[in-house]
């Protein structure tokens, strides 16, 4: 980076989500419009148009939403927003027989803990004919989303509530929001393609090329180029390590549809439910409904594909407008290079389970926010940003791949996917422990987690696995004490059926 004297110039290439939540989170963190020493610019081609998917996502937004400065409700409003707070699961373990569905739900709250004890032991000791499903038995979300609840009351604090929540949200909306909210804290926008990037005898970028306005310079370029990875790409050393072998879906099919009449509930969480070679998702948002299907081309075609899509929408949306968007499942080993980071799809992308997208935004802007030298060389943030940035993709790798090893389904798609060979070596050995243990906070890396132990138990108790503790019963005296705690943990659910609001009257009060 320049010293004191010169500008410091951040280039921005892309204006899809990745692109403008990097600028923003920028100028707010190295205080933008106060130092005129800095600039940040993003570029953004006219003519190429952002992926505009993307519609669900982590509880991690609602801190970096409200660190940007950006109201709850206006956010809500102008991206016809809704409450997320989860994910449930259909036909993930097991086919469905008739209308005989299996299913579980992954909500964001934690399971409930008291002082350094846990109550899933006790879960895992109880008779498995008579228990709750365990994310109802542990925490009250399940059932506050089943009967279409709301995370929180009209009167309670922006972004704070009683039970842990993310969003559903239109990803064109939520992009221009943050473009405008970028442009206020002293963003500048410059419409142009790049036509391309000149690097030095270095290997570090010199200059980029656009076709409607010159050359541009900068200290650090961050692509934000979406699937093209326009700069990266270009970068020595920054190769694509496919993961295809472990993750196997490589397309989805995306529609939207408009949504039910409002009398109907809105449901609270994202459903995802399987199929023979993937699965589908269905996001609410306010005023239309976000569907898609995932899946593997090696196991089924485009066409059941479409047909899929079609049976799952239902009747009466004959004329609906479907894209169908390839995708690679993987990642860039090396996100920093020299003086080019990439952040967003260019950086990799994995598939849209258990929406990892933004939050890998979130994760990349935050740590090049801290990590970005005022002078002098980039190559030791840049070696760091690496490791952490490949750990967190690995660690996303396994995480989603538990979803689809574990199941009974019968088709050739589950059965690959149960393949040994195709189980990182990683999980294989945790799946091996976790058969006479439940995860734990020492199985992971903190740093470089985006999901805890106990998103890990909510997949696993969920999908059915079993961890025998049986052994070591005499080592969990306090039955009866769990007992009340999960009696409690029931009383606390009656009482938020009865006092938070059903989702749509929130989201409906919030738009009034
Ligand atoms: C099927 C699918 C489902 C997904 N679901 C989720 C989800 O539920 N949750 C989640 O968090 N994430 C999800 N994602 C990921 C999410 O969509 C992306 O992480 C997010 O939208 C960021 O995209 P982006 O900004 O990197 O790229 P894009 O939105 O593609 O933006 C690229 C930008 O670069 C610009 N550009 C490209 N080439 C040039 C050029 N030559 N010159 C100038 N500008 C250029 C374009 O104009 C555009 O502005 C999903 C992705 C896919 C594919």
């Amino acid at each position: 980076m320049q010293t004191n004297d010169k500008k410091r110039r951040i280039l921005i290439v892309g204006g899809g989500t990745a692109g403008w939540l990097t600028a923003a989170y920028l100028a707010k963190f190295l205080g933008l419009s106060e130092r005129s020493h800095l600039e940040v610019t993003v570029l953004e081609s006219p003519d190429i148009g952002v992926i505009g998917v993307g519609e669900g996502t982590f509880p991690t937004i609602r801190s970096t939403l409200q660190f940007l400065g950006i109201d709850e409700r206006r956010f809500i409003r102008e991206t016809s927003a809704t409450f997320k707070q989860g994910i449930r699961f259909m036909d993930w373990a097991q086919a469905s027989i008739g209308a005989d569905h299996h299913q579980f739900f992954h909500p964001f709250e934690a399971p409930f803990y008291t002082e350094g004890s846990s109550l899933v032991p006790y879960w895992l000791l109880q008779d498995e004919s008579g228990r709750l499903p365990f994310a109802q038995a542990v925490t009250i979300q399940d059932r506050v989303a089943a009967a279409q609840r709301a995370p929180k009351r009209a009167h309670e604090a922006a972004y704070a509530a009683p039970l842990s929540y993310a969003y559903h949200f239109d990803a064109v909306k939520l992009a221009k929001l943050l473009a405008e909210r970028a442009r206020e804290l002293g963003v500048k926008h410059v419409e142009a393609t790049l036509s391309g990037v000149s690097l030095d005898a270095a290997g570090a970028i010199a200059h980029i090329s656009t076709l409607q306005r010159g050359n541009f310079e900068a200290e650090l370029y961050i692509d934000c180029s979406g699937l093209r990875a326009e700069l990266i790409g270009q970068m020595q050393g920054a190769t694509f390590k496919s993961v295809r072998r472990q993750l196997f879906a490589d397309r989805a099919l995306t529609c939207k549809v408009a949504a039910e009449p409002s009398d109907r509930a809105m449901e609270s969480c994202t459903v995802a439910t399987a199929h023979e070679a993937g699965w589908t998702w269905e996001i609410g948002l306010n005023g239309a409904r976000g569907i898609g299907c995932v899946y593997s081309s090696d196991h089924i075609s485009d066409e059941r594909a479409a047909q899929i899509l079609r049976d799952y929408v239902g009747p009466g949306h004959a004329d609906m407008a479907v894209r169908r968007i390839p995708f690679e499942a993987g990642y860039r080993e090396r996100q920093w290079v020299k003086n080019c980071v990439a952040v967003g799809l260019s950086a990799g992308f994995l598939e849209p389970l258990e929406s990892t997208g933004l939050v890998l935004i979130e994760a990349a802007v935050g740590m090049i926010a801290e990590m970005l030298p005022h002078s002098g060389p980039m190559d030791a943030p840049a070696r760091r940003f690496n490791e952490l940035m490949k750990a967190r993709f690995d660690n996303i790798v396994n995480f989603l791949k538990l979803h689809y090893c574990l199941s009974d389904r019968p088709e050739p798609f589950w059965r690959d996917n149960a393949a040994r060979a195709t189980i990182p070596d990683r999980l294989a050995d945790l799946l091996e422990q976790w058969k006479l243990r439940p995860p734990g906070r020492f199985d992971f890396m903190l740093d470089t987690e985006t999901f805890a132990f106990f998103n890990y138990q909510y997949i696993l108790y969920g999908m059915g696995f079993k961890t025998d503790l049986s052994a070591g019963r005499a080592d969990f005296p306090q039955v009866a004490q769990a007992e009340q705690l999960f009696a409690k943990i029931k009383r606390f659910g009656d009482r938020a059926l009865v006092d938070l609001p059903s989702h749509r009257a929130l989201i409906q009060q919030i738009n009034a």
